[in-house]
């Protein structure tokens, strides 16, 4: 029996996609690259704007046609039922039945992706994750370990963990994001962990301790912070407890700590309340923080979120938006890999492209060798950089 999958949106939702899949794999099924070769389909669904869903509601009408069993798992079952009910016989699999318990760490990528909790202890206004996954649930410190352990038993060098918010875990079970690094970190072995998104408002809470905790060779200096806007009356109406000047104090601390990091940052242009003025903080919290990668998302309204219920902005006006910024973040992040140029650096190899082996320095910049082995480290010169990666020669 063979089987077939695609998984969409987040870390987290990809991970427990990969779960899922191992189990199949584990009783006995074989992993093929067409749905045409497959028994079962399995497919890891997301639904954070409206586009994706509406993706993700013609992919499966695709799959739905080919008479094959499908399980659709992820978020759209679980935000947007009603969406999937002319689809007869089809299996549903809800984020809120993915418990870390109940799972053997997959072993379908270079990588092992730990989620450490469920759900988020936010309240935004505009997100439907909330809405498929619900209150935060962090999973046990010693099942976490006990995952991680085995990953590097296995050979595997890098270990991501993953949540809606990284950095509220363990509010609910009375721990915190910087104890369980810190216990990760005193496990023995070759690895390097890679810390999921965390929320301006839990990271500021922990930002001392968890500096500490990236001081550890063991964890790449790697930051995701969503800031989503810089204008403190719009993140309020998202529903967000930070202001622009928390974000920016947390960048402040990152930067005078450490010297190489890669600061990964998510915006929403086009909220609505938004002007030509609120955009412009957006603007300045993106120059001051000079984040290494902005994911830019027009605002969607989701059925189901209070901010749904608010005038939206002109569409034409919010393109207009995402473009300039989508410049700015341009020259921000050639400007950031230039100054490498001519740097030497260790790094870890851990996937085969098309442009060559993508290596990782310490902070998680991406870069590109001709040739080299996955899962081995290299010393390297920068010798030239995109927007997007820098290009190394070994050494
Ligand atoms: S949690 Fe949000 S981003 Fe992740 S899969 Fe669900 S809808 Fe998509």
């Amino acid at each position: 029996m063979n089987i077939y999958y695609e998984r969409y949106g987040c870390t987290l939702n990809q991970a427990e996609t990969e779960y899922f899949v191992q189990e199949f794999i584990d009783s006995g099924y074989n992993l093929v690259e067409s749905p045409e070769n497959a028994d079962i389909i399995i497919i890891g669904t997301c639904v954070v704007i409206k586009h994706t869903e509406n993706h993700m509601v013609s992919r499966i009408r695709d799959l739905y046609s080919k008479n094959k069993k499908i399980i659709v798992a992820g978020c759209l079952p679980a935000a947007r039922p009603e969406l999937l009910k002319d689809f007869h016989g089809v299996e549903l699999f809800t984020p809120r039945q993915f418990n870390l318990d109940n799972f053997k760490n997959p072993c379908l990528e270079n990588y092992v992706s730990i989620p450490i909790a469920q759900g988020c202890n936010g309240h935004c206004t505009y997100c439907i994750s909330k809405i498929a996954r619900g209150a935060l649930k962090s999973y046990k410190e010693e099942k976490i370990i006990e995952k991680v352990k085995d990953a590097v038993k296995k050979g595997v060098k890098e270990i991501r963990l993953t949540a809606l918010d990284t950095a509220a875990y363990g509010r609910d079970i009375n721990t915190d994001l910087p104890s369980l690094l810190n216990k990760i970190e005193e496990i023995e072995g070759d690895f390097k962990v890679r810390v999921g998104m965390m929320e301006p408002s839990n990271t500021i809470e922990i930002i001392d301790d968890l500096i500490q905790s990236f001081k550890s060779k063991k964890i790449f200096k790697f930051l995701h912070i969503p800031f989503q806007s810089g204008d403190d009356k719009i993140l309020k109406a998202m529903g967000r407890d930070y202001s622009a000047f928390d974000f920016l104090k947390i960048v402040e601390k990152i930067k005078s700590n450490f010297d190489h990091y890669t600061l990964s940052t998510d915006v929403i242009v086009g909220f609505p309340g938004e002007d030509e003025d609120t955009f412009n903080s957006t603007v300045n919290v993106a120059l001051r923080s000079e984040p290494d990668i902005m994911n830019i998302t027009r605002y969607s309204p989701r059925e189901g979120t209070l901010a749904f219920y608010l005038k939206p902005v002109k569409s034409a006006i919010a393109k207009e938006w995402s473009k300039r910024l989508t410049e700015l973040h341009r020259e921000i992040s050639e400007k950031r890999n230039s100054i490498l140029v001519g740097k030497f650096m260790d790094i870890l190899v851990t996937e085969k492209g098309k442009l060559g082996y993508l290596g990782r320095t310490e902070g998680y910049r991406p870069v590109i060798i001709e040739n080299g082995e996955i899962n081995n480290y290299y010393y390297v010169k920068i010798e030239s950089y995109t927007p997007y990666y820098l290009i190394g020669k070994r050494m």
